[in-house]
């Protein structure tokens, strides 16, 4: 029978635990504590008792109130997640730990994602990279870094060294959103390439071309958290076929693959140019209008138009808890016209990716917007964010997109 582990070996492993190479501690409350035990990765600032000398970006090591040691975490000083756990061990080199986990990420993308050459390489506390958010778009990669810690001399440079080393000849464009920066109390930065000179680059999703451009002023990127579900919503639409809130095309783009016509509808302008680029780009004739969704799908119901399959992607309408209502009250307007137009045997595509709009209350809404149009709805396929946006069992803050797609009938 195996002996009883003397007491001293327990007091030995938390001695090497202590060990100073893992960075100063940062102790942290009961409530804290908690969260982190039940899975969490981030401490509030309000949950941190002491820092000693933790300086911004630092890596630490966090302990309970009684000094248990409870895992190694990205320091930062300003923002109010002010630890982000990244290891439940203690961690000696941050640069050799955040190259391990970058190419970690790579091997997880190469198991999982199929028909895309683009699609997000690492996607912050979802790849155990928290503050770090890097997209692939054919040969540029588009890197955003969010904390302190991210932005560290040395952690830059192993990011990049690892990212370079595994996508070879890749321009890396970095893209600086300023208030964020501010936000960390980071210096400020432009956006710019940090490597390679391409500003532009066709990418294919689903055999779907796209042009991108990273230039500084243009909105950059595609929502690459859509792209399974453009696949999707391919598999069931038919007939007219009308994009709501369609950006640069990806839904309409998908859709015109099987339908027999298809409107796109944006308040944007330039979105909606390089929407008929892409088009072009595709071979494929879509008409695109430039209009307000909530006046367009109201004067469209009142006039009594008809479509087989229709998407709706608004932005978040929810940006906090506190306008939970508004946002609701938003999703019902435009699910309900969606459907009054919807002929029996019809498509409703309908999203959202308000994390503060859970999936109960999106279906809710949805269901009563269906009853209010006198439709009933079964549900084909209830979806989220494309695998390569991983979602993390005990991190709800990871989930954020809603994808139902729904059958009409009578
Ligand atoms: N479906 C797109 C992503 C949509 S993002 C895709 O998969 O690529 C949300 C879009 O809604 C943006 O392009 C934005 O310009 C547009 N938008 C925001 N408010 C709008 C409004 N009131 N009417 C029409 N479009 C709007």
């Amino acid at each position: 029978m195996p002996a009883k582990p003397p007491r001293l070996a327990l007091q030995g492993r938390h001695q090497q635990k202590a060990d100073s190479r893992a960075g100063p501690s940062v102790f942290v409350s009961p409530r804290g504590a908690h969260r982190l035990k039940s899975g969490h990765v981030w401490v509030y600032r309000s949950d941190v008792v002491s820092a000693n000398d933790a300086g911004p970006g630092a890596i630490v090591r966090v302990c309970d109130e009684r000094g248990r040691f409870l895992g190694s975490a990205l320091y930062s000083t300003s923002s109010q997640i002010a630890l982000r756990m990244i290891s439940p061990s203690p961690v000696g080199d941050l640069p050799v730990l955040l190259r391990e986990r970058v190419l970690a990420a790579i091997a997880y993308r190469k198991s999982l994602v199929r028909d895309t050459d683009a699609y997000r390489v690492i996607f912050s506390e979802g790849d155990f990279l928290p503050g770090l958010i890097v997209d692939r778009y054919n040969d540029i990669l588009s890197l955003q870094v969010l904390t302190q810690a991210m932005d560290r001399e040395d952690s830059r440079g192993a990011l990049l060294a690892e990212l370079l080393e595994n996508f070879e000849n890749a321009t890396i464009a970095e893209r600086v959103e300023p208030h964020i920066r501010e936000l960390e109390q980071l210096p400020p930065r432009d956006s710019t390439l940090v490597s390679g000179d391409k500003n532009h680059t066709v990418f294919t999703m689903n055999s779907v071309r796209f042009h991108v451009d990273v230039r500084e002023g243009q909105k950059t990127g595609a929502f690459l958290d859509q792209r399974e579900n453009y696949a999707a919503a391919a598999a069931y639409a038919h007939g007219e076929a009308l994009d709501v809130f369609c950006y640069q095309g990806a839904f309409a783009l998908h859709l015109a693959k099987v339908c027999s016509q298809v409107t796109g509808v944006d308040s944007s302008r330039p979105s909606l140019e390089v929407a008929d680029k892409n088009a072009l780009l595709n071979q494929r004739e879509v008409e695109w209008i430039e209009a307000n969704a909530f006046d367009l799908l109201k004067d469209y119901s009142a006039a009594g138009r008809q479509y087989n399959t229709i998407v709706l992607d608004p932005p978040a309408f929810a940006k906090s808890r506190k306008n939970l209502q508004t946002a609701l009250r938003g999703y019902k307007e435009i699910n309900l016209r969606a459907l009054k137009m919807l002929r029996p045997g019809g498509v409703l595509v309908t999203c959202s990716c308000s994390y503060h709009v859970s999936e109960g209350e999106f279906l809710g809404v949805v269901a009563e917007a269906a009853r209010d149009a006198r439709k009933t709805l079964r549900v084909l396929e209830r979806r989220g964010q494309a695998k390569d946006h991983p979602v993390l069992i005990d991190v709800p803050e990871t989930s954020y997109l809603k994808c139902f797609i729904l059958s009409v009938s009578y």
